[in-house]
C-alpha cells in the first residue's frame, strides 16, 4: 500500500444543523482527510492535541489503520476547538468560535516513517505549519494542499508562499476567487497554477468539484444524497477520497487524465457518505464496497441506463 502523510487540525467540534446539536464530535482537517484516506493508502497523522482527546477518539483512527505515532500530546494542553452552525440550506456556514489551543504553540516534528511517505497533504492549518511540514517531507513525490478563508485573511503571504511548494492545491471555489482576488473561477483557478502547482481543484459543495490543470478542466457534480445530516468534513473528506487514490496510482510515475478523473470521483463519492452523520459516524461503519458502488454510479448513471425516459406516443 503507498503510504501518505498528513498534517491538519485534530480537533472537537460543536456543530448545530437543522437535525440536530452536537457539543463534543471528534473532528478536525487531519481526522476528516484520514479517515478518507485510509481506503486507499496507509495513513500517517501529525497534529498535537491536549489531555482531553482519550483513547475513545484514538480508537475511531486506529479502527481505520491510521497510525497516530505522530499525534503529539501537549500535557495541560486542551484540544483545538471549533464551533459552526448551518442554515438550511447547508451550503451557508457561519463559524461561531475557533479556539487553536495546542495549536497556537504547535512545533511539528516528523517521524522517518511520516518523513518517508510518498504523498504528503497538508490539511486546512496554519499556513506557516504547512510551510514547516513541507520543508520536512522534501521527498514526498506529490503534495497538496487546503485552506480556507480565515487564512486568506489574516496570513495571506504565507499561504502564497505554502501553496508555492505543492503541486495541488484544494480549496472551495469561493476560496479560489477570493485568494486571487478574481471573480472568475477559470481565471482564479489559472492564477493559482501560475504561483506553482499544476493541479487546482475547486470544490463547489453540494454542486460538486472543478478540476483544473494546464492542459485542461474538467468538472463532476457531488453524489446527489438525500440525507445531509452534517456537512461538516465534506471538504476535507473529498481530499482525502481525491488524493488518497492518487497515492494508490502513484507508482505509475505520472498521473494521467483518466487517474486524475477518477480521483475525483472517489472524492466525491467519499465525501457525500461522510455528510451522512455527524462528525465521523458515517465513516466508521463505510465499507470499499459502498464506495466503489457510488463511484460507479457517479460516472456511469447507472441508474438512468437502467430506466429509460419513455417518450409520449
Ligand atoms: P470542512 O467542513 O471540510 O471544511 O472542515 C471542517 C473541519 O475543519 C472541522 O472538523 C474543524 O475542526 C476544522 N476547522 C475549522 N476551522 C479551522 C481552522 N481555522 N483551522 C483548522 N481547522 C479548522
Amino acid at each position: 500500500m503507498s503510504t501518505l502523510t498528513v498534517v491538519g487540525s485534530i480537533a472537537f467540534d460543536a456543530v448545530e444543523t437543522q437535525t440536530g446539536k452536537r457539543d463534543r464530535l471528534l473532528g478536525g482537517s487531519a481526522v476528516h482527510f484520514s479517515l478518507a484516506s485510509s481506503f486507499f493508502a496507509d495513513t500517517r497523522v501529525v497534529g498535537p492535541v491536549g489531555d482531553d482527546f482519550g483513547e475513545e477518539e484514538f480508537a475511531v483512527l486506529h479502527a481505520r489503520g491510521v497510525h497516530t505515532a505522530d499525534v503529539e500530546r501537549v500535557p495541560g494542553g486542551r484540544t483545538f476547538y471549533w464551533a459552526g452552525r448551518y442554515e438550511r440550506d447547508v451550503n451557508i456556514r457561519t463559524t461561531l468560535q475557533t479556539d487553536l489551543n495546542v495549536f497556537e504553540h504547535f512545533e511539528p516534528k516528523l517521524s522517518e516513517d511520516s518523513l518517508n511517505a510518498e504523498v504528503l497533504f497538508l490539511g486546512n492549518i496554519q499556513p506557516s505549519l504547512q510551510i514547516a511540514v513541507r520543508e520536512q517531507c522534501a521527498g514526498a513525490r506529490f503534495t497538496a494542499l487546503d485552506s480556507m478563508n480565515l487564512w486568506i485573511d489574516i496570513a495571506h503571504s504565507d499561504l502564497l508562499r505554502a501553496i508555492s511548494m505543492v503541486d495541488c492545491v484544494l480549496l472551495n471555489d469561493g476560496e479560489v476567487k477570493q485568494l486571487t482576488d478574481e471573480p472568475n473561477l477559470v481565471r482564479a483557478a489559472r492564477a493559482v497554477l501560475d504561483l506553482g502547482p499544476s493541479v487546482v481543484v475547486a470544490k463547489q459543495g453540494e454542486y460538486g468539484a472543478a478540476m483544473f490543470t494546464r492542459a485542461g478542466f474538467f468538472g463532476l457534480p457531488a453524489y446527489p444524497t438525500e440525507n445531509v445530516i452534517d456537512p461538516t468534513g465534506a471538504g476535507d473528506s473529498f481530499a482525502g477520497g481525491f488524493v488518497g487514490y492518487l497515492a494508490a496510482h502513484a507508482d505509475q510515475g505520472e498521473f494521467s487524465e483518466a487517474t486524475l478523473r477518477r480521483a475525483l470521483a472517489y472524492g466525491s463519492a467519499v465525501a457525500s457518505f461522510n455528510v451522512e452523520a455527524f462528525g465521523t459516524e458515517r465513516m466508521q461503519t463505510l465499507t470499499p464496497d459502498e464506495i466503489t458502488t457510488r463511484v460507479s454510479e457517479l460516472t456511469h448513471i447507472t441508474r438512468f441506463e437502467d430506466a429509460p425516459i419513455p417518450l409520449r406516443a
